[in-house]
């Protein structure tokens, strides 16, 4: 199964459109333990993205990826701006060129992006970050993509993401704004782990009905 550049494009355009449709959720979650600002930074951003890609002529899926990370380097306040766009040039920048994205390309802009966040942010596995839901995404997909088909792996992996979601709820935050509140922030979802939570599960719900 390939993802043509058409279709990246209209994968990204839904993510934006999800994280839209999330604002309040991701307010109510970055609230409880951070200042709130996440929802609307990421929809600003995403929004910016969605305009940006529709006005993009050209079929090179690296070149989409570096000008979504610029939007969101350029665009948005926030931890996010950083992590999300840094990752995403990163990503664009091992991509570039690439008119269509088999199972490898997948595993490169994933793992790209988190390896992106974790060497800017230093956050590892358990610090109550983004890095809890793409780590063990990455790391399940690189596994199954040896035997399995990119929907099926994408798919497995998913599962891992919204497991490690969820274990950053009792996780006490040791690194961002969060951390600053020590005990107090356990009992929570981090609002990075669930934005990217959030752009995988889009991700996958463009991808499930394409043909192998
Ligand atoms: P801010 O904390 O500046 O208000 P946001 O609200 O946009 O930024 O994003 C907060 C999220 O950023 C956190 O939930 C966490 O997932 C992520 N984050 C913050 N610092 C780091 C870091 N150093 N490494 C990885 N992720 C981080
Ligand atoms: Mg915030």
């Amino acid at each position: 199964m390939k993802i043509s550049s058409k279709k990246f494009k209209d994968i990204m355009i839904k993510i934006s459109g999800a994280i839209e449709k999330n604002v309040e959720f991701l307010t109510d979650l970055d609230s409880k333990i951070g200042d709130g600002d996440h929802g609307v930074n990421m929809a600003k951003g995403f929004r910016k993205i969605k305009k940006d890609l529709q006005g993009y002529r050209g079929d090179n899926i690296g070149q989409m990826l570096i000008l979504s990370g610029k939007v969101l380097l350029n665009e948005i306040g926030g931890a996010m701006g950083p992590l999300y766009g840094g990752g995403f040039v990163k990503a664009g920048t091992a991509l570039n060129g690439r008119e269509y994205l088999d199972k490898d390309g997948i595993y490169i802009l994933f793992s790209s992006l988190l390896n992106s966040i974790k060497e800017l942010g230093g956050a590892e596995v358990g610090d109550k970050t983004m890095v809890d839901t793409l780590e063990p995404f990455v790391d399940k997909y690189s596994r199954e993509i040896k035997t399995s088909e990119m929907k099926e792996s994408f798919k497995s992996a998913l599962t891992k993401a919204e497991e490690g979601m969820m274990s950053t709820k009792d996780m006490v935050s040791r690194v961002g704004r969060s951390s600053r509140l020590f005990e107090r922030s356990r009992g929570h979802i981090d609002v990075g782990a669930a934005s990217s939570y959030l752009i995988l599960e889009s991700f996958y719900n463009s991808i499930k009905d394409l043909k192998e």
